[in-house]
């Protein structure tokens, strides 16, 4: 059965570029009786402040959106990944990394051709070796074949403040809870080619991806938490904020009213979906939302 997530990071409210993104992903699984989870991803403990996952789910749940099953916090699954990063350790496929961001930006990390092991106690990342080259390329079903220029497969598992990385748990909960289409930002599409990897690396044949458009603030500039994008609840009603979100992804919103219920908004929708008017490219966010 069509399965997408929708897995926000509590590092602050949800804003208009994150509703966009959760809209496009729950109407292309309700348009096609599909099911839609929600992931909470707050393994970076740092950026997520206490309370703001409760707000996040709060502000989702103000727009009538349903999800299949329970929220799943991946905070509560880290013996989960770390299981997953002993199989991979196991298999040949994961090392030790003791590189640095700044050694980084001089040298590409070989700590995987390391002989012996590192005394105990060393700061180290465990970084992923996968088992083929990476070609960079993979197929959307939005944009068709997409080549990110980015071949470098050494995706860190466990950062070396001991935190799960997201790749990892992105990946292991994709495959755990049947994801079969993966539908997020265009801001992660770099990413996309090593995720396969790891997914093939842990024995999955891979998910079909959907990347949707981004809400810009301004030309080339993200509206994301880090610089401080409005929560889309403070700065309008919910079905303004809806009709808004349903323009931005270039569907009919002609019929719906901002005097309908958030359901009826939704549900109309997801009847009237068209994948084919999505747009592909980036664009600046409507005026208001942030
Ligand atoms: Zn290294």
């Amino acid at each position: 059965m069509y399965t997408t997530r929708f897995a926000p990071t509590p590092s602050g409210p949800l804003h208009f570029g994150s509703l966009s993104t959760l809209l496009g992903a729950w109407l292309r699984a309700r348009s096609q009786g599909g099911r839609i989870l929600l992931r909470i991803e707050d393994l970076d403990t740092p950026r997520c402040p206490g309370g703001m996952a409760r707000r996040v789910l709060s502000d989702i749940d103000a727009f009538g959106f349903d999800f299949d099953g329970e929220p799943l916090f991946q905070s509560s699954r880290i013996p989960f990944y770390a299981s997953k990063i002993r199989k991979l350790e196991k298999d040949g496929l994961a090392f030790s990394c003791t590189c640095t961001r700044q050694s980084l930006k001089h040298s590409p990390c070989r700590c995987f051709e390391r002989m012996s092991p590192l005394p105990p106690g060393t700061p180290c990342s465990i970084r992923f070796k996968p088992r083929e080259e990476i070609s960079g390329i993979f197929k959307d079903e939005l944009l068709g074949a997409v080549d990110t220029g980015d071949t470098y497969g050494y995706l860190t598992l466990r950062r070396s403040d001991g935190i799960i990385s997201y790749n990892l748990a992105c990946v292991a909960d994709d495959i755990a809870t049947g994801v079969t289409e993966v539908v997020r930002g265009q801001d992660l599409m770099y990413v996309t080619p090593r995720q396969e990897a790891l997914a093939r690396a842990l024995g999955h044949e891979g998910f079909s991806y959907l990347h949707l458009p981004l809400a810009l603030e301004s030309p080339g500039l993200k509206l994301s938490k880090q610089n401080h994008a409005k929560a889309v609840t403070d700065a309008m009603a919910p079905q303004q904020a809806l009709l808004l979100a349903l323009a931005f992804l270039g569907q009919d919103s002609s019929w719906a009213r901002p005097s309908m219920e958030c359901r009826d908004i939704l549900i109309g929708a997801a009847s009237r979906f068209d994948p084919s008017r999505l747009p592909h490219r980036s664009a600046a966010a409507p005026a208001g939302v942030f």
